[in-house]
């Protein structure tokens, strides 16, 4: 890897960053994010989109239990700071009992011409929380960000920088550089974590922002990391688009 530019599946991305720039919006909601990721290449939880509560329950059995409900809209960005995330339903009721809560708390925060879906998807094992990431600098160009999830990024700010284009060495080098790096080897007995896993989905990160320049901003986190072996799954993603793509007016 590194060099040669293969992104794989590069129509139906660009379907859905125009889907989105259609709709007006210049955030690509988590759902989507995720199956631009899935396009590529990467491991996502099973999801699904769902407009009603039977739905909800429907896609929760196909995908199984427990699942997670989040709310999908363009108007939401921080899912959870809106009430919009439940994790760990176990039963259909719980599924029907979390579709009635978060339609309530999301609306206190949005007026009601505005739509939203509830997302599905699978609860996944916890793992370590890595975050991901890529800014576009306007001097130096994608800029690929790695760190420690929770507090590592937001109290201790533990993150390592490089501008793309990456080799695996710079790649190692941003594995060992973070201030907790020891909580990704193997550490009082807990295992080490599986960071070849990591590597393929920063260079997926790295390919989204050559082959389209429309995309300023791409936000994994958490990434959940399993050890050696059991490789690394997206549990939320956020794409931004610059607004200079942005078309006012067409909307659908
Ligand atoms: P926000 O938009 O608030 O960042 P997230 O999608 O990151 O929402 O969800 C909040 C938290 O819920 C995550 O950091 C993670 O700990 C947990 N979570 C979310 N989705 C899943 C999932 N599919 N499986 C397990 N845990 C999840
Ligand atoms: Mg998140």
């Amino acid at each position: 890897m590194g060099g040669i530019i293969y992104l794989k599946n590069q129509n139906e991305i660009r379907e859905i960053i125009n889907y989105v720039i259609k709709k007006g919006s210049t955030v690509i909601p988590e759902t989507l994010s995720k199956q631009i990721f899935e396009y590529c290449g990467a491991n996502i939880p099973k999801q699904g989109l769902a407009k009603t509560e039977e739905e909800a329950i429907s896609l929760a059995k196909s995908i199984g239990f427990p699942v997670v409900l989040k709310v999908h809209s363009f108007e939401i960005v921080h899912k959870s700071d809106a009430r919009g995330v439940l994790v760990g339903l176990s039963s259909p009721e719980a599924v029907k009992e979390g579709f009635r809560s978060i339609t309530e708390n999301v609306y206190k925060h949005l007026s009601e011409d505005k739509e939203i879906h509830i997302a599905v998807q699978k609860m996944v094992e916890p793992g370590t929380e890595i975050i991901l990431g890529m800014k576009r600098d306007e001097v130096f160009g994608p800029t690929i960000l790695f760190g420690l999830g929770g507090v590592w990024v937001e109290v201790l700010q533990d993150v390592s920088l490089r501008v793309a284009p990456l080799n695996e060495r710079d790649i190692d080098e941003m594995f060992s550089e973070i201030r907790g790096s020891a909580l990704l080897e193997n550490f009082r007995g807990s295992p080490a974590r599986d960071l070849s896993a990591l590597k393929p989905l920063m260079f997926q990160i790295e390919q989204l922002a050559v082959v389209f320049p429309e995309i300023s901003e791409i936000d994994l986190n958490p990434v959940f990391l399993y050890e050696e072996g059991n490789g690394a799954i997206i549990v939320d993603a956020r794409i931004v688009l610059s607004s200079e793509n942005w078309v006012p007016g067409v909307l659908e």
